[in-house]
């Protein structure tokens, strides 16, 4: 089935502002969320519609390249591979390194001007780098001019000629059925010559591959996934072609303290069970040193108490999430014969005072007798 126009799965003009954008996802979103509509199929699928054109619209460079080249722009399953192969948006996971292929400029005649590959780097960050931001220094690919034959690819002393397939148009005509298709031509690759003696340095290529060092300024707030582009630092262009960008997706890993949802942070903090009884002030953990938070007489386990502006602070939002610390009740284990005489006293002292020293015992014992009467 073909693919819906993302403009206008929402309901919005192709000029629409970031802000109409998330109104129009918010309505679509809220009236057709499988929690509101539970085993409504086509609901389901008008949301995952909704939710799809707005994780694309919503990203700027995902928007432009979606409203140049349509759905091959963005979808990672298509636009691979053929020579309308766009480069930057396709999702190849593999070895640090996916090229993607080259994208075609538009020119027409002669020998055909490529854009350089993009490159992608996978580079894993550490949640406190990604917090603070980070600079990092990274070795990638590049290429320098091949000393022996100054570029060409031919043999010294020989030149490359104009390639008799295409006649150095780059591209070939093919019929098919009524329909006559322009090709990439498949001797010369689009660049209208080949080189009868290729050098033997660099292989014909005209270029000798090194790597470069680049500095990569991470912004603080950076989250998983994302994707920092770095202009021009891709494969070098075909025939005078731009070369292509070079992508640096960022990878957060996992913390030992913290879990991130958003730009805020959660974590789970241990309080013994006197403690929790008794109140009091506890130590708690935030992403850039510690903190206490002083917590009631008789806080119960997995109450959750909220540390305003100890998150991240977002990088597109530009202020600062919130930690959450979600309190664990700790049991007390291996008890000397004296700790257990004084719980067994206390345990005799709180039943004499009956049910107001546990009330949720108390309403669920009576949820439990109803469930059997
Ligand atoms: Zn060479
Ligand atoms: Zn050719």
């Amino acid at each position: 089935m073909a693919k819906r126009d993302f403009y206008e799965i929402l309901g919005v003009a192709k000029n629409a502002s970031e802000e109409e954008i998330k109104k129009a996802y918010r309505k679509l979103a809220m009236k057709y969320h499988p929690d509101r509509n539970p085993d409504d199929k086509s609901a389901e699928t008008k949301f995952k519609e909704a939710k799809e054109a707005y994780e694309m619209l919503s990203d700027a460079d995902k928007r432009a390249a979606y409203d140049r080249y349509g759905h091959a722009g963005v979808d990672p399953n298509r636009g691979m591979g053929g020579s309308e192969g766009m480069g930057g948006f396709g999702e190849a996971f593999g070895g640090i390194f996916d090229e993607i292929f080259g994208q075609r400029s538009g020119h027409r005649g002669g020998p055909q001007v490529y854009k350089g590959a993009d490159l992608k780097y996978s580079m894993e960050i550490t949640l406190e780098e990604a917090a603070s931001g980070v600079e990092k220094t990274i070795k990638v690919p590049g290429w320098d001019e091949c000393d022996t034959c100054h570029g060409s690819g031919a043999k010294p002393g020989t030149k490359p000629t104009t390639c008799p397939t295409c006649g150095g148009n780059g591209q070939v005509r093919m019929q098919q059925g009524f329909f006559s298709i322009q090709q990439t031509c498949p001797r010369c690759h689009g660049t209208g010559k080949i080189i009868p003696e290729p050098c033997t340095k660099c292989d014909g290529l005209g270029k000798i591959k090194r790597s470069k060092t680049l500095e990569v300024k991470i912004p603080a707030g950076i989250d998983e996934g994302m994707r920092i582009r770095s202009s021009g630092n891709g494969e070098p262009g075909i025939n005078g072609g731009p070369p292509g960008d070079l992508y640096v997706e960022i990878h957060v890993k996992e913390h030992s303290v913290f879990q991130r949802e958003g730009d805020d942070l959660h974590c789970e903090v241990p309080v013994s069970f006197t403690q929790a009884a008794l109140g009091g002030e506890i130590e708690v953990p935030t992403i850039g040193g510690k903190a206490s938070i002083t917590i009631p007489e008789g806080t119960q386990s997995s109450k959750t108490f909220r540390l305003r502006g100890k998150g991240i602070k977002g990088v597109r939002s530009g202020y600062a999430g919130d930690l959450y610390c979600h309190i664990q009740i700790e049991t007390p284990v291996k008890l000397t014969e004296h700790q257990r005489k004084l719980l067994k006293e206390l345990d005799e002292s709180l039943k004499k005072g009956g049910e107001k020293h546990s009330p949720q015992e108390k309403s669920w014992a009576d949820k439990v007798k109803a469930f059997f009467t």
